[in-house]
């Protein structure tokens, strides 16, 4: 079980979530919209929507199937599209990817610096004429230096996308993560701090994306409240990406728990910190705001590759397991054979091979030199929400009996 990799939603499944289950599946009913005299009164969805908003200080929220389907859903709604390009860190998982191509633009690859998200200044080297938006992602709970690029992306007139799948309840001079870019999404995923097995959401300051985002997310429905659903309008085409009251009903009772879960970890990677400190040679990872980070995971670097890889198989003789993410198969680029042969599901290789705009863009390590360095040498660890005193002792012990490869 890969279990120190797991972000800690699920772990704090308990009789708070079942509770909110149960009154849906009182009424019966399973669907968000629609069924108004059955559903006596619930509507899970549309309540989790209105509390996560709440809770990120932004002004409107659409629960969705996914965190994929949310990226999809946003670039959508700012018309990303065919002809256009997108930034996007080399250091992400795939679906950050996936979403802009899914959406027919084509992503463009950007380096990282020590915090280990994307670099300002070389997100602004890899503008073309093309570029249309820039997506930032918040990667393992812990904040891009998100004014830097919404400074650069306002001065080149760029579209700003927050992919915080992994930043949920994560802030930047506290103001939440996801609300500072045009829109911001969420993964609740089983692998992500809060979870609703599956699910995302889209959030936005502005009415006029929120209305569509809504309206491609449910075919078009413009949701006019005044008739029913069979007569509702539509003005644009658009798909099924509806989060069910299932999910809805978990996402209320989890977001309740998402500041107690980030306290937590916040203890139990402090302790973890400090048993790490005192090895010789070892680093932290650079915080842009140490209070805004989400602490569900401890990213630490050694001097070179080498060592970190002679330290990494110490920790784990002890019982401890950490991630070199350069040699990871789904959150690196240059490791993505698929995407580097440009398969897309279609035979043609659409959007790679007709851009519209004619311009071919390249995918070399070369071109993310800080990347190649911080990441060979970077280990990360798993923070948990319950990791007992027995636990902390056996990674301390860990640590120490690795420190010696050092
Ligand atoms: C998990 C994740 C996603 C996708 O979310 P899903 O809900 O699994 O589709 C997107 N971006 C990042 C950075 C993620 O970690």
């Amino acid at each position: 079980m890969q279990g120190g990799l797991i972000m800690p939603g699920f772990e704090l499944m308990g009789p708070e979530e079942l509770k909110e289950v149960m009154e849906v599946m009182e009424t019966g009913v399973l669907m968000r919209y629609g069924f108004d005299s059955e559903r006596r009164g619930v509507f899970k969805v549309r309540q989790f929507e209105e509390e996560f908003a709440r809770y990120c200080g932004a002004g409107y929220a659409l629960g969705v199937t996914s965190g994929s389907s949310a990226l999809k859903i946003a670039l959508t709604a700012l018309d990303v599209g065919p002809g256009d390009e997108v930034l996007v860190p080399a250091f992400t998982f795939l679906a950050t990817w996936e979403a802009v191509l899914e959406v027919g633009a084509i992503p463009v690859m950007t380096d990282i610096d020590e915090t280990l998200n994307m670099d300002p200044a070389d997100m602004e080297r890899k503008m073309s004429p093309y570029t249309k938006a820039v997506v930032p992602v918040h990667m393992c709970g812990s904040g891009a230096r998100i004014d830097k690029i919404l400074e650069t992306a306002r001065r080149h007139n760029l579209l700003v996308l927050e992919d915080n799948a992994q930043g949920c309840g994560g802030s930047f001079s506290g103001k939440k993560l996801g609300t500072f870019g045009d829109m911001g999404i969420f993964s609740f995923d089983y692998y992500k701090t809060m979870t609703t097995g599956e699910g995302g959401m889209v959030i936005t300051n502005s009415e006029t994306l929120y209305h569509r985002s809504d309206e491609y997310h449910d075919h078009g429905h413009d949701h006019n409240p005044k008739v029913s659903r069979a007569m509702e309008g539509r003005s644009i085409l658009g798909f099924n990406y509806r989060m069910n009251e299932l999910q809805g009903a978990i996402g209320l009772a989890q977001l309740r728990k998402v500041d107690a879960m980030i306290a937590e970890q916040k203890k139990n990677k402090a302790a973890i910190k400090g048993m790490l400190s005192s090895a010789k040679g070892v680093t932290f990872r650079e915080l842009v705001d140490p209070q805004g980070d989400t602490a569900t995971f401890l990213a630490f670097n050694l001097p070179d590759e080498g060592t970190a890889e002679k330290f990494q198989q110490a920790l784990a003789a002890g019982g401890v397991d950490t991630v070199c993410y350069k040699r990871n198969a789904w959150h690196y680029l240059p490791n993505w054979e698929h995407f580097l042969s440009q398969s897309t599901a279609n035979s043609k290789k659409f959007p790679f091979s007709s851009p519209m705009n004619g311009r071919t863009v390249r995918y070399d390590r070369q071109d993310i030199p800080q990347a190649e360095d911080l990441l060979g040498r970077t280990l990360v660890m798993g923070i948990n929400i319950r990791m007992p005193q027995e636990r902390l002792a056996a990674i301390r012990q860990a640590i120490e009996k690795a420190a010696d490869v050092l």
